[in-house]
C-alpha cells in the first residue's frame, strides 16, 4: 500500500499568461514629486511625550526617539538632561545625529548601571583588577 504522496508532479496546465497589452499608465501624477522628508510621525515623539511639550513638525528629537521606544529617551534624559540632548543634536549635522543618540543612549545605559564610571567602568575596573 503506497501513499499517494508522489503525485505532486502532475502536469500543470500550461497557462500562457502573456500579459495583454498594457492599457495605459496610471493617470499621470499631477502632484509634484514630494520632497524627501522623514516619515510623518503622528503621535508626539517619545521625547516630547516625556517632556510634555508639543512635538512640532521639525522636532529634532522625533526621528531618534520614536514613540515606540520611550525608554531610550527616558534613560538619556535622566543622565544627560533633555536640554543637553537637544543642544547637542542641534549642533550636529543631521547625518551624525543618529550616531550621537545611539552613543548617548548606550552611555546612559551604562551610567545607570554604573553611576561612577559609566561605560568607562569596564575598562577601568578591568585594569584595576589586573594590578
Ligand atoms: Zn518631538
Amino acid at each position: 500500500m503506497e501513499n499517494k504522496e508522489n503525485t505532486a508532479a502532475a502536469a500543470a496546465p500550461a497557462t500562457a499568461e502573456a500579459s495583454p497589452s498594457i492599457i495605459s499608465p496610471t493617470s499621470s501624477p499631477s502632484v509634484p514629486s514630494s520632497p524627501p522628508c522623514p516619515p510623518v510621525i503622528l503621535s508626539p515623539c517619545a521625547a516630547c511625550k516625556i517632556l510634555r511639550r508639543r512635538c512640532v513638525e521639525k522636532c529634532v528629537l522625533a526621528p531618534y526617539f520614536p514613540p515606540t521606544e520611550p525608554l531610550k529617551f527616558t534613560i538619556a534624559h535622566r543622565v544627560f538632561g533633555a536640554s543637553n540632548i537637544i543642544k547637542l543634536l542641534q549642533e550636529l549635522p543631521e547625518d551624525q545625529r543618529a550616531d550621537a543618540v545611539n552613543s548617548m543612549v548606550y552611555e546612559a545605559n551604562a551610567r545607570l548601571r554604573d553611576p561612577v564610571y559609566g561605560c568607562a567602568g569596564r575598562d577601568l575596573s578591568a585594569s584595576e583588577t589586573n594590578k
